[in-house]
């Protein structure tokens, strides 16, 4: 036998005792027992004594405790203390706000898909439903997007009267308050269905619902604060704004130079003590609206009226719309959508302690309240606002590609239109299971910081996607804007959503490699906390624990990384049917190549990672992808594996898995020590980078899908206004789709009777009755065709206006100064 024999022994207990994660105890028993075999079969027996004695140098010391802990623990624990990357206050409030999900299975190299599988399928209530039904069904109806956006530039005074009054803004609110006390479902159907009619008024009801004075005042409100605001701002007596950027803080929110004094002051005729608050707010949605503002600032009591203290921190306050000091009331003009958004200035305004959220007890505790309440409002408003307009725009293109013709086609049946058309359906079906499975996530109790974060980043980035496909392939239809028009507002918003609650570029970057590296990690986080414990006994002990388990882990996740690269990902148990096993094996993958690329740089590159964003960006596209991946496997699963879907689930999972690798493969080549980006490269990569785009076959399949009704396509309609009213020309178009298929083939038939013939008529009337004259069509199908005719000029109309209606109103007014921009900073 070999000389080779025990090493190769100990290389396969190695590799089947990392693959499956298996504990040092076993590898030794395991390698043991290989060992006494191969001597047994006449393996060389200095070889084998060598091995042996290999493993035991090895792991005896690791499998005595004691030793070490006090021989290798102790001085790791030394190095490890001085590499541990510098944590802001803020980026320490952000890991320690919120849960962790299936998100971190999806870190952890092994996910359990039982987890995510045995998650319970998130259904509505029959109240809430009924809410869909009626009031939101209604307030749809009752908005006509360009009145909105042009005419009035705000929502029509009814439309306002029928949200407060059916408490469209107290979704959120229990309703022993007053509220709906709707599911984060429920409040996600909403706003998806909202989206679908008007970014104006999603944003509208949106953000009330949000993070804002009710969610703050649910958490940390006093009582006698919730009993007085809560009831008034479930049913819109009160209409309220989060002031929280200011000129020179945006995403750094925290450098906010809003300060309060706290001082004495007249409060209701009555002499208290309070805070005298200076500050200057931009971009507040509802501000101009709003009768009460929530603000952040930053505390100080130089005087040390309420303590030893002088800077408090920041702290959160609710200012009446009426307080002397205030301004407020001016708009900004976000991208010609017309939801209300203002600056909010104010110099000394005094308010009692009472005023502050949470009273005296929360003082200095602001940033940590609006990260924790952040998640829960980031993962529904903008990943449903997104959801809403993608699977709205994804069904109407499919029917306007279908209906639109040029040179004689469905522009649909042009590949290049096509081509674009499975984009939009692979996007839009990869945004409705995001946003659904994040809302899902909120009302199974997760403050779900990183998923939060995944699906306002990539929910808004699909969305603006499937727009700019939607927008190329209406050409003009899509460019003129007017009542006709139902995607160009929506484009024109896409870059709002990009913005708003955490700009994505950072989002990505910082908040969800950042934070989703370290919260989800298994042991990352377990090891900053043990060295950090002030009793160092203790300290010693969990580093040691957590050490370990992470060394196993990492070599766990090298070994599957190279070995699930080798085979193609074709091995493993796992859940699913024929269609999707091979992609939960793949997401098994790729969860080991993100485990081990992420230990690997945060171990080479330590606190350097923080400002390697163009490596970190990329990680956080990989922890996405394999997120939205699971969300879109779970949605196959809840639906009872429709057949009918596959196409899109298909389109959709190659999509996220070339973004895997491409973002994996960036990363690698890109990795600023370059011998260790080889290395990964081995192990992630071990036949190059494999991943392909959806091939064009399935494209066809997706597009498709969206071109001719089905049960597929229905779904993907589900949940988005598409009543074919008056103020609803995407709703129309998409009613008109069936008809214009069963007309198909007498058109066919009469323009090719027409070529054939030669009669002179040039207008379609007399082309017509020709026809029947002729025997070509019978008179039934000339009316189907005149209804074809009739439905395809409503679906390719534009507006064309009288000039006087394209100027400003204030033009026609004797009012020029105040129509004048003045500078917001
Ligand atoms: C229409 C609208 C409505 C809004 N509503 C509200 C509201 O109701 N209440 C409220 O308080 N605020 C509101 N905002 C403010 C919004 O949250 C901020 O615009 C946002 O935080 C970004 O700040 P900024 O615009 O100053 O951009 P900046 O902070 O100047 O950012 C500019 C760019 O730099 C990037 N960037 C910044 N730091 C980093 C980093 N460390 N790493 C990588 N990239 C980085 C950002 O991603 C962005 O792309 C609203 C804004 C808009 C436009």
């Amino acid at each position: 036998m070999s000389i080779l024999a025990p090493f190769l022994a100990l290389l396969l207990a190695t590799l089947l005792v990392a693959y499956h994660r298996w504990s040092l105890a076993v590898f030794t028993a395991l390698s043991a027992t290989l060992l006494v075999a191969v001597a047994l079969a006449g393996a060389n027996m200095t070889a084998t004594t060598v091995a042996a004695v290999l493993l035991a140098v090895v792991t005896l010391p690791l499998l005595v405790t004691p030793l070490r802990q006090a021989v290798i623990t102790r001085s790791l624990l030394r190095i490890y203390t001085k590499m541990l990357p510098k944590l802001s206050d803020t980026e320490k409030t952000a890991l320690d706000a919120g849960t962790v999900g299936f998100e971190g299975e999806l870190f952890s190299g092994m996910p359990k898909w039982e987890t995510l599988l045995a998650q319970p399928k998130p259904e509505l209530t029959a109240e809430e439903q009924a809410f869909l039904d009626g009031p939101v069904e209604q307030a749809c109806r009752m908005t006509n997007d360009w009145d909105v956006t042009h005419v009035r530039n705000d929502l029509p005074p009814e439309l306002w009267e029928f949200l407060k009054k059916n408490k469209f803004f107290g979704m959120i609110i229990p309703k022993e308050y007053g509220g709906l006390g709707f599911s984060a479902l429920a409040h996600h159907k909403v706003i998806q269905k909202l989206a679908s009619v008007s970014a104006t008024l999603s944003s509208t009801v949106g953000v009330p619902n949000s993070l804002g004075p009710a969610e703050l005042l649910l958490h940390y409100g006093t009582q006698e604060q919730k009993d007085h605001y809560l009831p008034r701002l479930a049913d819109g007596r009160e209409v309220p704004c989060f002031a929280l950027t200011g000129p020179s803080a945006g995403s750094d929110a925290t450098s906010l130079p809003d300060f309060g004094i706290v001082c004495e002051g007249e409060w209701n005729g009555a002499r208290v003590l309070g805070v005298k608050l200076t500050f200057d707010k931009r971009y507040i949605t509802l501000a101009p609206v709003a009768t009460v503002i929530g603000l952040a600032f930053r505390l100080h009591d130089p005087d040390k009226l309420l303590g030893d203290q002088s800077d408090r921190g920041i702290t959160l306050a609710l200012i009446p719309r009426d307080t002397p000091g205030l301004e407020i009331g001016r708009r900004h003009f976000p991208l010609n959508c017309a939801f209300q958004n203002g600056p909010v200035r104010g110099q000394e305004v005094f308010l009692p302690l009472s005023q502050l959220i949470g009273g005296e007890d929360y003082i200095g505790h602001g940033w940590r309240m609006l990260v924790e309440c952040l998640s829960v409002g980031r993962a529904i408003t903008l990943p449903s606002t997104s959801a809403g307009a993608s699977k709205l725009a994804a069904v109407v293109t499919g029917a306007y590609a279908r209906i639109r013709k040029q040179f004689g086609l469905s522009i649909g049946r042009f590949e290049g239109v096509e081509e674009a058309l499975a984009r939009i359906a692979g996007n839009a079906y990869a945004c409705a299971a995001l946003s659904q499975a994040t809302a899902a996530a909120v009302d199974r109790g997760e403050k779900p910081a990183v998923p939060s974060a995944i699906a306002k980043y990539h929910a808004t980035e699909l969305a603006r996607e499937v727009a700019r496909d939607a927008m190329d392939i209406h050409g003009g239809k899509g460019v003129i804007l007017g009542p006709m028009n139902y995607l160009g507002r929506g484009w024109q918003a896409a870059p709002i959503s990009i913005t708003v609650e955490g700009a994505n570029i950072m989002t990505r970057t910082l908040m969800i490699f950042g934070q989703g590296a370290i919260r989800c990690h298994p042991w990352v986080l377990k090891e900053m906390q043990a060295a950090q414990n002030p009793d160092q006994a203790a300290g010693l002990r969990e580093f040691d624990h957590s050490l370990f388990g992470h060394i196993g882990f990492a070599i766990s996740n090298a070994v599957r990384s190279w070995v699930l690269g080798l085979v193609g990902a074709r091995i493993g148990n796992v859940p699913g049917d024929a269609y999707t096993r091979r992609y939960y094996r793949k997401l098994n993958r790729y969860s080991a190549n993100l485990a081990l690329v992420a230990d690997v740089s945060m171990l080479t590159l330590g606190g350097k990672l923080k400002f390697k964003e163009k490596i970190s960006g990329r990680y956080a596209d990989v922890l996405s992808q394999l997120y939205i991946a699971s969300a879109m496997l779970k949605r196959y699963e809840d639906e009872g594996r429709p057949a009918a879907e596959q196409p899109l689930l298909a389109y959709a999972f190659h999509d996220a898995a070339h973004k895997i690798e491409l973002a994996l493969s960036g990363a690698l080549r890109n990795f600023p020590i370059r011998p260790v980006g080889w290395l990964m490269w081995m192990l992630v990569f071990p036949w190059g980078r494999r991943a392909q785009l959806p091939s064009d076959r399935l494209g066809r399949r997706a597009a498709a899908l969206l071109m001719s009704p089905s049960d597929a396509r229905d779904r993907m309609a589900s949940g988005v206004f598409l009543t074919p009213c008056e103020n609803n020309p995407a709703g129309r178009i998409n009613s008109y789709l069936p008809k214009v298929i069963l007309a198909e083939p007498v058109e066919r038939k009469f323009i090719k009777a027409l070529k054939n013939s030669d009669i002179e008529a040039l207008d379609f009337a007399s082309q017509l009755a020709e026809g029947v004259a002729e025997g070509w069509i019978t008179a039934e199908e000339k009316a189907q065709l005149e209804e074809l005719r009739a439905l395809t000029w409503d679906a390719i109309s534009v507006d064309d206006f009288d000039p006087f209606d394209l100027q400003a109103a204030s033009l026609h007014m004797d009012k020029p100064k105040s129509a004048q921009a003045t500078r917001a900073a």
